[in-house]
């Protein structure tokens, strides 16, 4: 059999690509080196699948640290909006949720993935599963077909490398895409893990002090060498056996991995603000009232509904304050250096978890050498690339699998006219 365009990867990405080539007529041949399609997307999201994000367009592209901005030409063209238009077309009701996230009303992303593969199948798209791809073949600066690794070879004008990053292996994205851009011209940036746990090796992380504790909507920063903030998140966050972990610190984990490497660091300082929402005077005042009024009582019980109880112990001890003291007995300036802890308790964290376990790779091809109305390559005609294993990254939060969906719908479907007109 022909084709007209080769679909490599069945993730967001391509799934939606070998749609868009579909639809537009295309004979389209999907190509994955898995038993099953979709195995990425099937756990996004803690198995629920954020499928995209409600937010208006600047906002998904201030979440998408990693050049969102290269994205604003293919939103012009296909959005978050067309993403759920798309989706209740194929009888997938969205519902919102925080922070403009969108997930199926039914909370199983199975139902996402199985309906994409449905119309897949309205659409006649030819699916090879169990079938890894070995390269991509070029002849004369453009696309002639792909290899298997079984050594088969099959012929197509155009290819979308649609194969994702290097992170959670065991679903299939184990970086085999960047050898193939390479192989035409193109740049990969640097790869690092991103949306990742972050690493510590204070004493209290290595005596387990706080392990298993988890805060609430605190503002969690990654400072520079000058003490300066880099960046700043406020959500939740957890102490874990080898560091921290949860919402904040996903977020904040690429400023670690890029400050480390900008300055040469072995460890970078995090500061952590458990109450955000008073500053530091209403604090002392209150905290100097709840004392006042309760002089008999021991400390660590007058304070009780401040913060949680084993961080509210922890503060107390680093601020030397006796947690069975009487509140009379506390001094003014113990009380401001009680303060100063729950603002700014500052800590070393000395890198993340590896590529593999974070939840997205950071760095790809170029953004730079892609065309950002059609994600075709500037520099080998018939060969486009969508998703993961390009140079962009988002927060958590339904944002890569907006940027996935978006860059595999323009990839699909420039792939299929430039396949009818050569
Ligand atoms: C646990 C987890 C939770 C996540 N939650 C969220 C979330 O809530 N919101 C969000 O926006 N993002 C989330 N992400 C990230 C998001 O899932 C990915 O960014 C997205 O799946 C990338 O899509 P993709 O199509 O580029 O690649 P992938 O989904 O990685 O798919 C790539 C496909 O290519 C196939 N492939 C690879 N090499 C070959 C080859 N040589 N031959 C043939 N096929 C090949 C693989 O088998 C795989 O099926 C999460 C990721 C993880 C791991």
């Amino acid at each position: 059999m022909e084709f007209d365009v080769i679909v490599i990867g069945g993730g967001p990405s391509g799934l939606m690509s070998a749609i868009a080539a579909g639809e537009k007529g295309a004979r389209v041949l999907l190509i994955d080196k898995g038993q099953k399609l979709g195995r990425k997307l099937a756990i996004s999201g803690g198995g629920r699948c954020n499928v995209t994000n409600r937010l208006p367009i600047d906002e998904i592209v201030k979440h998408i640290p990693g050049n969102g901005r290269f994205l604003y030409s293919a939103f012009s063209e296909f959005n978050n909006e067309d993403i759920i238009r798309f989706f209740e077309n194929l009888g997938i009701s969205l519902k919102e949720e925080d922070h403009g996230r969108m997930f199926p009303i039914t909370d199983k992303a199975q139902n996402v993935v199985d309906a994409l593969i449905d119309r897949l199948h309205d659409l006649k798209v030819t699916i090879y599963t169990n079938s890894p791809v070995k390269e991509v073949v070029y002849e004369d600066g453009r696309v002639i077909g792909v290899e298997l690794k079984d050594g088969q070879k099959i012929a197509a004008k155009a290819a979308v490398i649609a194969v994702g990053g290097k992170s959670v292996p065991h679903t299939g994205s184990t970086g085999d895409g960047y050898a193939w851009a390479e192989k035409a011209g193109h740049t990969i940036t640097d790869l690092f893990p991103t949306e990742v746990p972050v690493t510590s090796a204070e004493p209290f992380i290595k005596q387990k002090t706080l392990q298993g504790l988890s805060l609430q909507n605190v503002a969690l920063s990654v400072l520079n060498p000058k003490g300066k903030p880099l960046i700043t998140h406020q959500m939740d966050m957890i102490f874990t056996h080898f560091g921290i972990s949860g919402p904040a610190v996903l977020r904040c984990s690429q400023f670690v991995v890029k400050a480390m490497k900008k300055w040469s660091l072995s460890s970078v300082t995090m500061k952590l603000d458990a109450l955000p929402g008073q500053n530091k005077e209403e604090l002392f005042q209150s905290i100097f009232k709840m004392l006042k009024d309760e002089p008999k009582k021991a400390v660590k019980n007058t304070l009780k509904s401040l913060l949680p109880e084993r961080y509210l112990h922890f503060l107390l001890e680093r601020a030397g304050i006796d947690l069975q003291a009487q509140g009379t007995v506390v001094s003014h300036e113990k009380i401001r250096s009680f303060v100063n802890e729950i603002k700014e308790f500052t800590f070393q964290v000395n890198g993340t978890l590896s590529l593999e376990k974070a939840f997205v790779t950071g760095g790809g091809v170029s953004v730079k050498e892609i065309h950002p109305k059609e994600m075709s390559s500037k520099f080998t005609d018939g060969l486009y690339f969508c998703g993961e294993v390009l140079d962009i990254h988002g927060y958590t939060g339904g944002y890569n699998i907006t940027s996935a969906l978006v860059t595999g719908r323009l990839a699909g479907l420039n792939a299929a006219l430039y396949s009818k007109s050569h």
